[in-house]
């Protein structure tokens, strides 16, 4: 029955998940565990409309998600959660 050998060799392959790293620039000081990434946030700053869009770690999203955010190149302030969508990776 080489049909099931090759089926699971299908399975073993789909669970194979390349680990990506958190993007956030406090990543090493503040995520605890050092994880990888395991989300995606997209958006625009409210100020300057610049795109943002990165990979970050779901204790990073923790701590995002409940904080202020200031634009890099425009320096509006915001709360994270309403300027950008997550989604899992
Ligand atoms: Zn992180
Ligand atoms: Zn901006």
């Amino acid at each position: 029955m080489t049909a099931v050998a090759v089926d699971v060799d299908v399975l073993t392959d789909l669970d194979f998940q390349p680990t990506l790293p958190c993007e956030l620039r406090s990543h090493d000081q503040l995520d605890a565990g050092n994880l990888p990434a395991a989300w995606r946030a997209f958006g625009w700053c409210p100020g300057c409309h610049h795109r943002v869009d990165f990979l970050l770690c779901e204790p990073g999203r923790l701590r995002k998600q409940s904080s202020m955010s200031g634009c890099e190149l425009c320096g509006h302030t915001h709360w994270w959660a309403d300027a950008f969508t997550v989604v899992p990776i």
